[in-house]
């Protein structure tokens, strides 16, 4: 398998102080898979800036003069992480066999990058790569984010723990994301539906290098809000469960409330109002859920999301193809 061609994807956001080390190390990584005829020589790096207030686009140009395994794509304005980085996946499927999504600080060891590709030249076509510590994050950060990802599955959702966005995906699964026309994009949530033979690689995470975090509190909040009701209804068919709850309940306490009215322990009026609050707030609940079972549907359907890939096809005459790789 030494003619693959292997396309790194970095988003950099305001990233000038790590960018020369970056692409430094990255190069150096090159060298030595290329040597050992791991990838092709037609590999690049790709750095997709996400509209840098910085010098991040003048030091990716320069990079590109400088050596040819450097290239880069410049969006119009900042659009954030996951779109950055479908940016540049989407752009490198053009020209790539397998490509590499990556943060531009490399707080991901790149070592993990060799275990991938053997994943892959073992017949995987997404390969996750999951940290093994959380020993650089703060306590805050450390346990919002596995709050995060609990919260997540238990929503139904397939998140994957402790793998951010450091994969590797094949041309055709990136053909079969391309499918997805949506525009709250939660990368994470979405790889994993889209299926395909897939495998896990562990690697450790480092200190920032330099710079700081471009995600901030908020922007974190928001990626968690995003990726939660982008893929899952069930805060919606919660609110049907809670009404039925309440339905017994109040069904309960009406039972308790006409017991109290036949044994003489009520004021005139009072078991009536009761009963009738009980009884109307159970039914709205039970309503907005029935209602928030079909904007549910609703939602899931303006979506549009494709409803199966192709992994692969048995032909009448024998041969077996498999899609975007025959
Ligand atoms: N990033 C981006 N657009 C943004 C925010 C971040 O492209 O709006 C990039 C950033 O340059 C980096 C990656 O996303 O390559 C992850 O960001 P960061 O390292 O700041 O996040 P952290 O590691 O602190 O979670
Ligand atoms: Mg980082």
């Amino acid at each position: 398998m030494g003619q693959t061609i292997l396309y790194l994807v970095l988003p950099c956001y305001n990233e000038e102080e790590v960018l020369p080390a970056t692409a430094e190390a990255l190069k150096k990584k090159y060298h030595t898979l290329i040597r050992e005829k791991r990838i092709s020589a037609e590999s690049k790096i790709m750095f997709v800036n996400d509209g840098s207030h910085d010098n991040t686009w003048r030091i990716i140009t320069e990079l590109f003069h400088e050596n040819p395994v450097f290239c880069g794509i410049n969006l119009s304005r900042n659009r954030g992480h996951q779109n950055a980085v479908l940016a540049g996946l989407l752009t490198a499927r053009e020209k790539a066999d397998v490509v590499i999504s990556i943060d531009a600080d490399l707080q991901q060891d790149i070592d993990a990058i060799d275990l991938m590709l053997e994943k892959y030249e073992n017949g995987c076509d997404v390969v996750y790569g999951v940290r093994n510590t959380r020993n650089t994050d703060g306590w805050i950060k450390k346990n919002t984010a596995l709050g995060f990802y609990k919260l997540m599955q238990f929503m139904g959702c397939e998140v994957i723990t402790n793998h951010a966005d450091y994969r590797l995906l094949t041309k055709r699964v990136i053909e079969s994301l391309a499918q997805y026309g949506e525009v709250n994009l939660f990368l994470r949530g979405l790889i994993p539906t889209i299926g395909y033979p897939s495998d896990i690689v562990y690697f450790e995470v480092r200190e920032r290098q330099a710079g700081k975090s471009k995600y901030t509190m908020q922007k974190m909040l928001s990626f968690a809000v995003d990726g939660i009701t982008s893929f899952s209804i069930k805060p919606l068919q919660l609110i049907t469960l809670l009404g039925f709850l309440m339905l017994l309940v109040s069904i309960v306490m009406i039972l308790t409330t006409v017991y109290d009215y036949y044994t003489g322990h009520t004021v005139p009026g009072w078991a009536s109002s009761y009963c009738s609050t009980w009884l109307i707030g159970s039914i709205q609940l039970l309503s907005l859920g029935i209602i928030g079972e079909y904007i549910g549907k609703i939602y899931l359907e303006t979506k549009h999301r494709p409803r199966y890939h192709i992994e692969a096809f048995l032909w009448k005459d024998g041969k077996e193809e498999k899609e975007g790789l025959s």
